[in-house]
């Protein structure tokens, strides 16, 4: 396969020869004792099956198993979350004090953070009133750019990004930069997912987790879904033994067809939720604004004065306050939980108007 994406990488990377961990070389004989391991393990620390040797370096099984369920051919890495998918695209595709990422702000904080961190720059294009791409100031910047992250559906805004807005920054990329598209949230609207675009555009990596609508948070599993350039430039950097056996064969199991549907029941049933809450909200003397969500949270703007984030904490209500950012003054972000949680958040803010009248 041509590698559409090699003169993108820095020549650090490009050179690299990644570690040669004992799971990467292989090799088959009848005693293992090339990577310090302890032979037998011990009775007290095991579960369904031993612990004592590293796991797969490449969890193969679970790589297919979420390509399966994505429905798509393409080449995918599993990942200790999202946010290690986000960790090594950043490091794999910038170089320090060099290379940039661009983000659409307000969005996820990781994205800038990663690149902080790791000494890249990052520029920022706000997003339009409506919480979508704003193509021309991202068009401005591209030639300081190499990375850009697309949250989609975004947090903390919780909307969709028009799919042909994605399209058009990927044609215009097609060459010259790698677009990362979030999608940690997409199984809340999952007709939406740019994955059949991953046959068109050799510079688009989809990030995915297990750790929202599959509710395996604590497992620490993600994944990043790409062409095969992608991911094995990714692979170069990946800490040599990535998913821990007892996280890989959690996430096989939650693949499985029958859970992929209890899964899908749940989002269905969140999504009910969701609207019902919403329903009650907007009745709220209190609230501004409710923004349309393609998630499992909402963002709600409150009138001036209000103060939502304190008052909710008031009732042991914690929400995410998003005060912080310009464009969210007066906003808090709520999960959407069970139909009692919700009920409580109404309560709370109706016992607030009786209060104050
Ligand atoms: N991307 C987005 C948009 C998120 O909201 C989150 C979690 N808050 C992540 C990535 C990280 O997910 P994970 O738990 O898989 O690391």
């Amino acid at each position: 396969m041509h590698n559409h994406i090699e003169h993108l990488l820095p020549e650090a990377i490009k050179n690299l020869m990644p570690y040669q961990s004992a799971r990467r070389i292989g090799a088959t004989g009848h005693l293992y004792l090339n990577a310090n391991e302890l032979e037998q393990p011990l009775p007290g620390c095991m579960l369904e099956h031993p612990l004592n040797r590293y796991p797969d370096f490449k969890p193969q099984q679970l790589a297919n198993a979420y390509l399966d369920y994505c429905m798509v051919d393409a080449d995918c890495l599993a990942v200790r979350g999202a946010d290690e998918g986000i960790e090594l695209l950043v490091r794999t595709f910038c170089a320090p004090s060099v290379d940039s990422i661009l983000i659409c702000t307000p969005t996820y904080g990781m994205y800038e953070i990663c690149a902080t961190a790791a000494g890249v720059g990052v520029h920022k294009v706000p997003l339009t009133s409506e919480f979508q791409l704003d193509l021309a100031e991202i068009e401005k910047l591209l030639p300081k750019i190499k990375l850009i992250f697309i949250c989609a559906p975004n947090n903390p805004t919780g909307n969709l990004i028009n799919a042909s807005s994605i399209r058009q920054l990927l044609e215009k990329t097609k060459d010259s930069h790698i677009v990362a598209v979030d999608e940690a949230y997409i199984e809340y609207s999952e007709q939406d997912s740019t994955m059949p675009l991953l046959a068109e555009f050799p510079n688009l990596a989809i990030i995915r987790t297990l750790s929202k609508a599959f509710g395996l948070a604590a497992v620490r599993c993600g994944f990043v879904v790409s062409n095969q350039n992608i991911i094995d430039a990714l692979r170069k950097i990946i800490a040599p033994y990535p998913v821990p056996d007892p996280c890989a064969d959690i996430a096989i199991t939650a693949l499985q067809a029958k859970n992929v549907e209890q899964m899908r029941i749940s989002v269905e049933q969140q999504n009910e939720i969701k609207n019902r809450f919403c329903a009650q909200l907007i009745k709220s003397d209190l609230v501004e604004h409710i923004f349309p969500s393609a998630t499992n949270f909402v963002l709600v703007r409150f009138k001036p004065n209000v103060n939502p984030f304190d008052l909710l904490i008031a009732h042991g209500i914690v929400t995410r306050n998003q005060s912080h950012e310009p464009a969210l003054q007066n906003c808090v972000r709520i999960t959407i939980g069970s139909e009692q949680s919700m009920a409580e958040i109404i309560t709370a803010l109706n016992k607030k108007k009786r209060d104050v009248s």
